[in-house]
């Protein structure tokens, strides 16, 4: 994929996110990983040699990767390029053919993506299914070596159910509602500023986006006047006519979004407009654990918090749902991280800034439980769809060794069995004539005194 077709993908992808805010957000993450594929593919491919035992001490022991054949890559609209084509290039550095299936509902970047990629790529090996619920559902009766899934935690029980009929591996790419916890002892305007970015980027529709706010309530009102002022700074004191703020990708969604904020108080935007899938950057104050907005996935401008008497209490509302995808603390102080890090699960964790985890590629990227299964990016998306082959190749020499496990099994051939086995030495670091002369001495020892 060259870097014409990523500069022709910023301009046909500017549906809801600005013209700088697609290479921001999308393509330039998939340049990174590109370039780090065709850098690292030697190393990546190459046979990895593992630590050798006694046992294993003059074979060769090794790891060598194979493709695993033919992956079904299903993607989600929010971010239709980055969470579609980054699957796709471990897929091919791993050696392996990818059926692309863009989602139906970015249904522009749907078209660019079906009549671009076969201008770059073979068409037979990395074919575009393009469609609906239904395409889909007919591409998952189809028996696959490994299905990649991005999207809603729903359609990820119907993805894996159809991949267990042929016992297909499944990544899980999935949401939920990633906490944010702000400390008390943490510059709350720098704090305020990152969280407005993560929260409000896309329009709220990012997946490692800060579900909602945990924070004493003697710091609440510090917190809705901090990110006042820094959703004026970046979407200036309209929104709706700033270039740099999205929309909410369909009515469905702005429906649904809508109807979360009905049982809980505006304390900052609220405005929307219908017609336009308009909803002001919001944030929602004092909102109890039972409100509507608490129930699900916001995936929206909404920003509730709940207000928790400190670091224990968060702990414990985190602990009591789903693990999300992220969870987000903001401190100066490390030992309260490192509590929060030790104490919850998660798919992440990232303390003081928000979403730019996405952007390291040697972090594992992924959820655990009901955020996910399985992680991607950079050499970790080549590890996934690859198959770790372990190989160990002996010679037919030093058959006397192995009398030790051959019938007539004898106390003695136990105990020597039992050296060898359970009581490993790492003799990684010996040079191959230290580790002969080692293996000598062994086997003269053994032989002269048990096996003969
Ligand atoms: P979506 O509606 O685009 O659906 C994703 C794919 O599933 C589409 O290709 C669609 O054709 C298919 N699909 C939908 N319903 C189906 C069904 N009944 N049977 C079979 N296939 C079906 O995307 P979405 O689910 O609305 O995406 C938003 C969700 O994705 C959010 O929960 C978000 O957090 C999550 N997400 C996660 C990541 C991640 O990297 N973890 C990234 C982006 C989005």
């Amino acid at each position: 994929m060259s870097g014409v077709m990523l500069s022709y993908v910023c301009l046909c992808s500017a549906f809801m996110q600005s013209e700088h805010g697609t290479p921001l957000y999308e393509t330039m993450g998939l340049e990174g990983e590109i370039s780090l594929a065709v850098d690292r593919l030697a190393e990546w491919t190459a046979p990895q040699p593992v630590e050798k035992t006694l046992l294993t001490i003059s074979d060769k022991v090794y790891i060598r990767p194979e493709p695993l054949g033919v992956v079904l890559i299903i993607g989600a609209w929010n971010y239709p390029w980055a969470v579609t084509i980054q699957p796709l290039i471990g897929a091919i550095a791993a050696g392996n053919a990818a059926v692309v299936k863009p989602s139906e509902v970015s249904a522009h970047t749907a078209k660019v993506m079906e009549e671009l990629l076969p201008l770059y790529l073979d068409k037979e090996l990395y074919p575009v299914v393009t469609g609906g619920v239904q395409e889909t559902q007919e591409l998952l009766k189809q028996r696959f070596d490994h299905i990649f899934y991005t999207g809603n935690s729903t359609v990820g029980k119907v993805v894996m159910e159809a991949a267990s009929r042929h016992l297909t591996p499944v990544t899980l790419e999935l949401g939920g509602k990633s906490p944010c916890y702000i400390d008390k002892c943490c510059d709350l305007a720098i704090a305020c500023r990152r969280i407005t970015w993560g929260k409000f980027t896309n329009c709220g529709q990012t997946c490692i986006a800060p579900d909602y706010i945990l924070c004493n309530p003697s710091i609440q009102d510090r917190v809705i006047e901090e990110i006042r002022k820094a959703v004026k700074e970046f979407y200036t004191d309209d929104p709706k006519t700033c270039a740099d703020y999205g929309r909410v990708i369909n009515a469905r969604h702005f429906k649904r979004v809508m109807a979360m904020m009905e049982d809980s108080k505006v304390a900052l935007g609220g405005e929307n407009e219908e017609s336009q899938c308009y909803i002001a950057p919001t944030v929602l104050r004092d909102v109890k654990a039972e409100a509507k907005v608490m129930q699900e996935e916001i995936f929206g401008p909404l920003l509730p918090i709940v207000p928790v008497s400190g670091v224990d209490e968060a702990i414990h509302f985190i602990k009591e749902r789903e693990k999300p995808l992220t969870l987000y603390v903001f401190s100066s102080d490390n030992k309260l991280i490192q509590r929060l890090i030790a104490e919850t699960s998660s798919g992440g964790v990232l303390a003081n800034d928000c979403l730019v985890q996405y952007s390291v590629s040697a972090l594992p990227f992924g959820g655990v439980g009901n955020s996910g299964i399985g992680t991607y990016h950079g050499k970790h998306t080549f590890d996934r769809l690859s198959h770790l082959k372990s190989c160990l190749v002996k010679s037919l020499a030093m058959e006397s060794l192995n009398k030790m496990r051959y019938p007539p099994h004898t106390a003695e051939k136990l105990g020597w069995a039992r050296f060898f086995i359970l009581k490993q030495v790492n003799v990684s670091h010996l040079g191959w004539l230290a580790k002969m002369a080692l293996l000598a001495i062994i086997a003269a020892v053994v032989l002269q005194r048990v096996l003969w």
